[in-house]
């Protein structure tokens, strides 16, 4: 069990491509975070610099109170489980979980409780002697975590473990590792491009994008107030529709639309009168009824939920009414906004 510390953290490659830049965060002992960012944003390599597989160009990371920033990864006492969960096709399960300790030639009793427990944990008790072909994606995924738990390492890593698996599959090894957390207490970092992921798994989530952090904070902070327009764009399924629009002293204007704001609007928008924000609004957040006008284009229907695809004006908007409604194209729909967010133009940050 350990707390981290990151601190300043940025990494430059050889190439001189920035990685990161100026990470800071405190974990928790015992917190699951979730990295998550598009391709390229600088997650695996802060989860590299942690285990200690990335050199760490400058700043400080503490674990359990402890620098390690230049300390090599055995010292670390960090277990990593990556995305190609590579196991030795000629060994068993059990040989596979037990092969790190039969290298450090621990005593073979410790070893063989030690699997058997992590076998227990795992539900992988009936595999074990087997060979990973016979097993399933999900449960060869799951002897990838049970080599990480025989450890009994102060710090879990995982690096987009579940991007092999099928939709279904994911759904339930989500529930797995939630549980596993739940039961070994464990601090886990998890890195994800996937939003979904980030959500279901987070008790914080880290938004990146271009090697910076953008927004620490629970799920519900992040889809709910969200820092700026990345985060607001980034989380959130269809994602947040954005409309530039002109502050007037009781509403917001643009082709096709007009949206009265209210008192507390109002004042948090008193700066901006007679200039342009970002109005983001997201597809749960437009509601049948009311006079914005939707010219539709498209209409899906989710079982739930129907999406409706259309124009505000000239501007595409899609909307996700709770009601199954058929839609089509060239309809016209008076629809509202129950909840909006507003952003800076310049900054694009979220002005609240
Ligand atoms: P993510 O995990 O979010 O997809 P990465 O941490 O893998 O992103 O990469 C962040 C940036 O660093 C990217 O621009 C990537 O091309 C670059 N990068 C990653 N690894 C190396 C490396 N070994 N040498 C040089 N550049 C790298």
């Amino acid at each position: 069990m350990a707390s981290i510390k990151i601190q300043n953290i940025n990494k430059i490659y050889d190439n001189n491509v920035q990685a990161v830049y100026d990470f800071n965060m405190d974990i928790n002992d015992g917190e699951f975070i979730v990295l998550v960012g598009p391709s390229g944003c600088g997650k695996s390599t802060t989860l590299r610099m942690i285990a200690g597989l990335e050199d760490i160009s400058s700043g400080q990371l503490i674990i359990d109170g402890e620098d390690v920033t230049n300390k090599p990864p055995k010292d670390r006492d960090i277990a990593m489980v990556f995305q190609n969960y590579a196991l030795y096709g000629h060994m068993t399960i059990y040989e596979n979980m037990a092969f790190s300790m039969t290298l450090r030639h621990e005593d073979p009793n410790v070893i063989h409780e030690k699997v058997l427990a992590a076998a227990e944990i795992l539900g992988l008790t009936e595999q074990l002697n087997k060979k990973p072909r016979q097993l399933s994606g999900g449960q060869r995924q799951r002897v990838a975590m049970g080599r990480a738990i025989v450890r009994t390492p102060k710090v879990f890593l995982f690096d987009e473990p579940l991007s092999n698996l099928d939709a279904k599959l994911r759904s339930a090894t989500r529930r797995e590792i939630l549980l596993l957390h739940k039961r070994l207490g464990a601090t886990m970092l998890y890195v994800t491009h996937d939003q979904t992921e980030a959500l279901t798994l987070a008790d914080r989530i880290v938004c990146m994008s271009m090697g910076h952090v953008q927004q620490i904070g629970t799920p519900l902070e992040l889809y709910d107030s969200p820092a700026n327009l990345f985060v607001a764009s980034f989380i959130g399924l269809p994602p947040m529709n954005f409309f530039d629009v002109t502050v007037e002293e009781n509403q917001l204007v643009r082709e096709g639309m007009v949206y009265e704001l209210n008192a507390e609007e109002k004042a948090l928008l008193k700066d901006y009168v007679g200039k342009v924000i970002t109005l983001g609004v997201r597809p749960e957040n437009v509601v049948q009824g009311g006079t914005i006008n939707v010219s539709v284009t498209g209409n899906e229907n989710l079982g739930q939920t129907t999406l409706v695809h259309g124009n505000i004006g000239k501007h595409k908007v899609t909307c996700k009414f709770r009601e199954w409604s058929n839609y089509k194209p060239g309809d016209q729909v008076g629809v509202s906004f129950n909840r909006v967010y507003f952003f800076d133009k310049e900054t694009t940050n979220a002005i609240r």
